[in-house]
C-alpha cells in the first residue's frame, strides 16, 4: 500500500473513531440521565408548586370568611337581640348585615372557583406523575439495549485504535509529518479524473505523474489535501 493509501485508510479510521466516541460519549449520558425522565420531573414539579400555591390561597380564603360568617352571626344576633331601639340604627344595622350577605356570598362563590383550581392541580400532579412513571419504565426498558450497543461501540473502538496504530506506523516519519500539518479536514482526499475531488480544481500534469507513480504524496495546489490516485 503506498503512504496515500495508508493516510486514506488512516484517516476513514479516525472518522470513524470520532463518531464512535461521540455515539459512547451520548450513550453514556443518556444512561446517566434520560432528557425524556428529567423533562417529566420539571413538570411534575411545576405542578406540584401550583397545587401547594393553590392549597395557599384556599387556607387564607377559608381563614377570612370564617372570620366574615363569625361577624355576621353576631351582627345578626345583635340585630335579633332587641336591644337596639333607635330606629335609624336598626336600619343602619340592618343594611350593614344585607351588604354582609352579599359579600360573604361572593366570597362564597370566589371559594367554589379556587376549589376548582385546586381540583385541577390535583389531576394535574396526577397525570404529571403517571407521566413521570411511565417515562422511567421505558426508560428502563431502553437501558439493557443501550448497555449492549455501549459494549459493543467500546470493543470496535478498542480493535480501531489497535488497528489505526499499526496503519499510522506504517507511514513514512516524513509522510506523517506532512498530513499531520495539513489543518484541512479531512486532510486527504480522491482524485476524480483529473480534479482534486474535495475542491474540484483540477490537478497539474506533473501532480498527475507523479501520483501514477505513486511514490510521493502529492498535494492539492488549491486546498493543500494529500491526493489518492485510484
Ligand atoms: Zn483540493
Amino acid at each position: 500500500m503506498s503512504s496515500a493509501q495508508l493516510l486514506l485508510r488512516y484517516q476513514a479510521l479516525v472518522d470513524r473513531e470520532r463518531a464512535l466516541r461521540e455515539s459512547i460519549a451520548a450513550t453514556e449520558a443518556r444512561l446517566e440521565s434520560d432528557p425524556a425522565v428529567v423533562e417529566r420531573e420539571e413538570t411534575l414539579a411545576s405542578a406540584r408548586t401550583t397545587q401547594d400555591e393553590v392549597a395557599v390561597r384556599l387556607r387564607e380564603s377559608d381563614k377570612v370568611r370564617e372570620e366574615h360568617r363569625a361577624r355576621l352571626s353576631s351582627r345578626q344576633k345583635e340585630l335579633m337581640s332587641g336591644r337596639i331601639r333607635n330606629p335609624t340604627e336598626l336600619l343602619q344595622m340592618s343594611d350593614e348585615v344585607a351588604h354582609m350577605k352579599a359579600r360573604f356570598a361572593d366570597e362564597e362563590e370566589a371559594q367554589m372557583r379556587i376549589m376548582e383550581d385546586a381540583e385541577a392541580a390535583d389531576e394535574s400532579v396526577r397525570s404529571a406523575t403517571k407521566e413521570l412513571e411511565d417515562a422511567r419504565r421505558t426508560s428502563a426498558e431502553e437501558e439493557p439495549g443501550l448497555r449492549t450497543e455501549l459494549a459493543e461501540w467500546k470493543t470496535e473502538l478498542a480493535d480501531l485504535v489497535t488497528d489505526k496504530d499499526a496503519i499510522w506506523a506504517q507511514v513514512p516519519p516524513r509522510d506523517q509529518a506532512l498530513f499531520s500539518r495539513i489543518r484541512v479536514r479531512p486532510a486527504i482526499a480522491r482524485v476524480s479524473g483529473t480534479e482534486c475531488a474535495a475542491c474540484h480544481v483540477t490537478i497539474t500534469s506533473s501532480g498527475m505523474q507523479i501520483l501514477r507513480k505513486g511514490d510521493a504524496l502529492v498535494q492539492c495546489e488549491n486546498c493543500g489535501r494529500i491526493l489518492v490516485a485510484r
